[in-house]
C-alpha cells in the first residue's frame, strides 16, 4: 500500500538500462516518490547538484565511467543516502562501492518491496544524525538490546556477552537495516589497525549467532550478505 510518509520524496536514479527506468517509473510515483532519470555518470552527477535529491539509485556499470566514481565525487559534497543497484557478478565492486559510502544495495533483478523497504531504511539513518540514530531500547522480532543498560534479551531472557560480542551487535543495531562491511565492523569494533583481519568477524559472529539465534545455521537477525558484510534485519 503506498504510503503517506514518503511523499515529496525526490529520487534521483542513475541507470543506462531503459528496462530498469521503466520499471521504477511505474513503480515509484504510485508510493509518492519523484523521480529523476539520468542515463550516464556525467548527467547523474549534474543532476545530483542541481537537485540535491533525497535519495539516489545508482547503476555500478555506467557507459561513461564507473558507478564508484559516481559514489566518490558526490561523497566529496553530500551524504545523501545512496542505494547501489547492482548485478549479482559484481561483488568486488560493490565493496568498493560500501567503502566509499554507499549506503546499501539492491541485487538486480529485484522486486519494488525489497527496494522500498531499503530505501524507507536508508532515509530513516539521512534524517537521524548518528548519535542519537537509536532509541534506549530497540526491539527486532524476539532480539531486544537496552543500549542504556548494556543489556541483551531472546523473547525475555537475558542473554550474556562478552565486551566484544556486545560491540558488535550494537554496531549492527547502530545500523539496524543496513548492510555493514566486514572493514567497517573492523574498524568500529576492534580499531583502524585490525581492518585487515577479517576473520575476527566471522569468529566472533558464529559465538553471537550462537547466543541469539533460534537456529544459528539459518540466522533471522543476523544475515550473512555475501562478500560484503552482514546485515541486521528490521522487517
Ligand atoms: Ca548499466
Amino acid at each position: 500500500m503506498p504510503s503517506a510518509t514518503t511523499h515529496d520524496v525526490t529520487v534521483l536514479l542513475i541507470e543506462d538500462e531503459a528496462e530498469i527506468r521503466r520499471f521504477l517509473r511505474t513503480t515509484l510515483p504510485p508510493y509518492g516518490y519523484r523521480l529523476y532519470e539520468a542515463t550516464s555518470g556525467g548527467d547523474g552527477l549534474a543532476q545530483a547538484s542541481a537537485r540535491n535529491p533525497d535519495i539516489i539509485l545508482l547503476d555500478l556499470g555506467l557507459p561513461d565511467m564507473n558507478g564508484t566514481t559516481v559514489i566518490e565525487k558526490i561523497r566529496a559534497w553530500s551524504t545523501l543516502p545512496i542505494i547501489v543497484l547492482s548485478a549479482r557478478d559484481q561483488e568486488q565492486v560493490k565493496v568498493q562501492a560500501f567503502d566509499l559510502g554507499a549506503d546499501d544495495y539492491v541485487t538486480k533483478p529485484f522486486g519494488v518491496e525489497e527496494l522500498l523497504a531499503r530505501m524507507r531504511a536508508a532515509l530513516r539513518h539521512a534524517n537521524r544524525p548518528m548519535g542519537d540514530a537509536v532509541e534506549p531500547v530497540c526491539t527486532f522480532g524476539d532480539l531486544s538490546v537496552d543500549l542504556g543498560r548494556r543489556q541483551v534479551f531472546v523473547s525475555g531472557t537475558e542473554v550474556h556477552l562478552t565486551p566484544i560480542e556486545y560491540k558488535l551487535l550494537t554496531t549492527l543495531v547502530r545500523y539496524a537495516g543496513k548492510v555493514v562491511t566486514h572493514r567497517q565492523l573492523l574498524k568500529d569494533v576492534w580499531g583502524p589497525l585490525h581492518i585487515e583481519e577479517g576473520h575476527y568477524v566471522r569468529v566472533y559472529m558464529r559465538q553471537l549467532r550462537n547466543k541469539i539465534e533460534a537456529d544459528p545455521a539459518q540466522p533471522r537477525h543476523l544475515v550473512t550478505e555475501l562478500g560484503v558484510g552482514y546485515r541486521l534485519r528490521t522487517e
